[in-house]
């Protein structure tokens, strides 16, 4: 089932999601949906906030590989156990944030801990793309949106944008839940 994405201005996005102790089925049940959510508005990433649920949980699919079959990575209470001192650039965007892009600076190479959907625990080393991936996921599990981690004054020129964004005037190709939790939907270009 295809969710709607949440719009950054709904306050959900600014909680702090919980680890999760079992997987359920209904668990099982969530991350399907997020996968498909994740496929159906193009996005690399996906955390559960970004889809209204504050349990610990995101995916991941940086290999935009169009004919191999899509392996999503599932990341189950994700934690950062390490990272580089090497800082690198890279524009972002967000499926939260649509058609806003900014650079962002972060750590180029991280180490980190998660579960899998069948509770295996796996350490895991990322660097270029990946790492860039996962840090903004873990930032939005920890209710961390990437405008926070831009300049200030890029933050100031940003702000006509992102008051448009707010108010649901900029729309994507994918279902949107708004600030104050209206269903807007998606527009194909
Ligand atoms: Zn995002």
């Amino acid at each position: 089932m295809i969710l709607p994405i949440y719009n950054c201005f709904n306050p959900v996005l600014r909680k702090k999601t919980e680890d999760i102790t079992e997987i359920t089925q209904d668990t099982i049940t969530f991350i399907n949906n997020m996968i498909e959510t994740m496929y159906n508005a193009d996005g690399i990433g996906l955390a559960a906030n970004q889809v209204g649920d504050l349990r610990s949980i995101m995916i991941i699919d940086n290999t935009k590989e169009e004919d191999s079959k899509a392996k999503p990575i599932v990341m189950i209470n994700p934690k950062i156990t390490g990272n580089t001192e090497l800082l690198s650039d890279y524009k972002e965007g967000c499926l939260s944030i649509p058609k806003f892009y900014e650079v962002v600076t972060r750590p180029s190479e991280i180490e980190l801990e998660y579960i899998d959907v069948n509770g295996k625990k796996h350490k895991l080393g990322a660097d270029e793309l990946l790492a860039r991936v996962i840090l903004h996921e873990i930032d939005h599990l920890n209710g961390i949106l990437f405008f926070d981690r831009i300049t200030p004054l890029k933050k100031a020129l940003a702000k006509s944008k992102l008051r448009k964004i707010e108010l649901n005037k900029v729309i994507p190709h994918y279902d949107m839940m708004s600030a104050n939790n209206k269903i807007i939907k998606g527009v194909e270009e």
